[in-house]
């Protein structure tokens, strides 16, 4: 019997797990030992609550659990936490060689690689007071800052995850000011108009947004913890605490040298395999997905759980020498800033053609498709989760302007 090893016990490793001992149509489970291993020395939480419930004090982190948290048991596998995979061999036409840094070398069959991204830092020493918000510990130490009570807190980044940070923190009671080195926020992947709404919705909450100047330098005190931020355009914002939201990279370095295509993600086929018998899954993985047309590599939730299954079912194909089916989904994502629930489904592009079907950016409750030339490449939509619904359901079926524009047309 032999071995499959699945690195990274987070949401798409673990749902990886899951797909291997369920089977694929029609073909049983993985019996052999199904090995997952994660750096992390406790099961890694649910990120989303991270920036939202346990940054604002409502949850404990013990509530922040994987959908799979509770049912592990029931999955009979070898897990290894607090367990680092450092080199994988390349293959050996039978299997491959797993490194891992107890100096353990596992003999495998099939390897799945769900080991996510790690967050980017500022250059510079380490501080007292800045933090990242991805791991369990980094939610728990921003808390605790907070919890001391903070004069004033400045988020770096504008993106989704430090937009959230910023809003939960204003939502208890900090003042708060949001740094984007960009004109507008999220404007390299999104339409300006979005970014607009992001600041002006933070504005309305009292939040200082400060656009198109970036970092410096981080300044700090005698105690060695930060004090204050200077920017590029040489002003100075005081700082208690600093929280850090310039994005992710995807965790691909100990793979040099296995044989795998590496390129901003493990590079996957159209069906998520890497290599013989290796898949990839989640935020680590790059794919051309043939819905679109477009290689992509998505930091979402609901991919991580579903790329995570059927990335697990064609390992399973590709060891029974089947062949595998292509991973075609329209990508989507919600965020909780303040009351505001905004949810995007697809694939946009900063030069798409921002569109509005219903509502208005001023009132902050819309929704808006986003067109390019005869397709419509997503939709977005605040407080409209109906809207975004009835999109997303056209868009799995045809990303045709006409088709998914004919859902919001007006009714006499
Ligand atoms: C604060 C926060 C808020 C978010 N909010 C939302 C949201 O509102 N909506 C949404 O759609 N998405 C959200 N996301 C994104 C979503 O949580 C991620 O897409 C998802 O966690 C990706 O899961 P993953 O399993 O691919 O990777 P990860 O969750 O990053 O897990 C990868 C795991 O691999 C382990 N690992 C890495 N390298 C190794 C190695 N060499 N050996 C062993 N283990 C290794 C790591 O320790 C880690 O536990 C949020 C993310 C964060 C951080």
């Amino acid at each position: 019997m032999g071995t499959i090893a699945v690195v990274g016990a987070s949401l798409s490793g673990l749902h990886a797990a899951e797909a291997l001992r369920a089977g694929a149509a029609g073909a049983p489970g993985y019996e052999g030992e199904v090995v997952v291993l994660d750096a992390s020395p406790t099961l890694p939480p649910d990120r989303p609550p991270l920036s939202k419930q346990v940054l604002a004090g409502e949850w404990e982190l013990a509530q922040a659990k994987v959908p799979l948290a509770d049912r592990l048991g029931e999955l009979d596998l070898d897990l290894r936490l607090g367990t680092t995979a450092t080199w994988l061999g390349p293959d050996g036409g039978d299997g491959r060689t797993l490194g891992l840094d107890d100096g353990t070398e596992l003999q495998v069959e099939g390897v799945v690689l769900a080991t996510g991204a790690a967050v980017r830092h500022l250059p510079g020493p380490p501080l007292g007071g800045v933090h990242a918000i991805r791991t369990g510990e980094d939610a728990v130490a921003l808390c605790a800052d907070l919890d001391a009570g903070p004069s004033r807190v400045v988020v770096v980044g504008a993106g989704f995850i430090g937009a959230e940070a910023a809003a939960t923190c204003r939502g208890r009671g900090l003042e708060v000011t949001m740094l984007e080195a960009a004109s507008t926020p999220m404007v390299r992947v999104l339409p300006p108009e979005v970014g607009a709404f992001v600041a002006d919705l933070h504005r309305d909450q009292g939040v200082d947004v400060r656009l198109g100047t970036g970092v410096e330098r981080l300044e700090a005190g005698a105690d060695g913890r930060v004090r204050a931020v200077h920017l590029a355009d040489g002003s100075v914002v005081e700082a208690d605490v600093v929280v850090v939201g310039i994005g992710v990279v995807p965790q691909t370095g100990w793979l040099e040298g296995s044989g795998l295509q590496l390129g901003d993600g493990v590079v996957c086929d159209g069906t998520m395999l890497a290599g013989p018998r290796v898949v990839a899954c989640g935020d680590v993985a790059r794919w051309p997905n043939p819905h679109f047309g477009e290689e992509m590599r998505v930091e979402h939730w609901e991919n991580a759980v579903e790329q995570g299954g059927h990335a697990g079912r064609r390992l399973l194909d590709e060891l029974a020498g089947r062949p595998g089916t292509p991973f075609g989904p329209v990508p989507w994502f919600w965020s909780d800033q303040y009351d505001r629930k905004i949810q995007l489904a697809g694939r946009p592009a900063a030069t798409d053609e921002f569109v509005l079907v219903d509502g208005t950016v001023e009132e902050r409750r819309f929704a808006a498709l986003f067109r390019r030339g005869d397709r419509c490449t997503a939709v977005l939509g605040v407080n409209r989760p109906r809207h975004v619904m009835q999109a997303r359901m056209q868009l799995a079926e045809s990303l045709a302007w006409d088709a998914v524009a004919a859902r919001f047309a007006p009714t006499d």
